[in-house]
């Protein structure tokens, strides 16, 4: 490789759950793997829904990764000859992971963060705003709204806790455009207004 090919950037995929996330992360990792670049998939150790060493899609595509409890330990996990580095689920990890993002693509590395961009009250979800400010490229992904079939840009919640994490149990989660969307609705203290 030469020079201009050995220097990094950041991508950032954001949306809501079910908007193609994972499933785009795993295509732009494949794609790398096809053409035989090193690369290094990476998930939080908190998300082990399907399978604990893949990344995993709702449509049920995979590439291996590996769980990582924190940035720090996912800085550390990195290999030198490692071009592309994936991580799912950014939103999982601490805020550490915009220095850790930043460092990796110093050093060379395209770094590819997919996760929600706002949590199930439509609040900004970091790291992950913080991270777009920082990405040389961004893909907003929008999932089709489970009530009208129009643009789901949200998350909402459908069982009722306040918990910020309730990990996707099925059956939790359906994907809402602005018309449909209703963030308070199952919360089980509704502030009074
Ligand atoms: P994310 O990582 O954003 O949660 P995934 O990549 O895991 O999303 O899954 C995307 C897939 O989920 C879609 O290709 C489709 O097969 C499925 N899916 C389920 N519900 C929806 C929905 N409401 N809108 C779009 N895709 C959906
Ligand atoms: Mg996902
Ligand atoms: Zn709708």
């Amino acid at each position: 490789m030469d020079r201009r090919d050995s220097r990094g950037w950041v991508e950032v995929i954001c949306g809501p759950m079910f908007s193609g996330k994972s499933e785009e992360l795993i295509r732009r990792m494949v794609r790398y793997q096809i053409a035989r670049i090193p690369t290094q998939t990476f998930k939080p150790a908190i998300d082990d829904r399907y399978s604990q060493a893949q990344v995993v899609s709702h449509s049920a595509l995979s590439v291996a990764a590996e769980p990582v409890p924190d940035s720090a330990t996912l800085l550390r996990a990195v290999q030198e000859r490692t071009v592309v580095v994936g991580i799912d689920e950014g939103q999982f990890f601490d805020e550490g992971l915009v220095e850790v993002v930043e460092w990796l693509a110093a050093a060379g590395k395209r770094v590819i963060v997919a996760g929600l961009d706002l949590d199930y009250l439509g609040r900004p979800f970091e790291p992950i705003p913080t991270l777009m400010t920082r990405a040389e490229y961004v893909t907003k992904s929008l999932a089709v709204c489970h009530r009208c079939g129009g643009a789901g840009m949200f998350t909402q919640r459908v069982i009722a806790s306040d918990e910020l994490v309730v990990l996707g149990a099925e059956g939790a989660y359906e994907a809402r455009c602005r018309y449909c969307y209703t963030p308070g609705e199952f919360r089980q203290e509704r502030l009074a207004l």
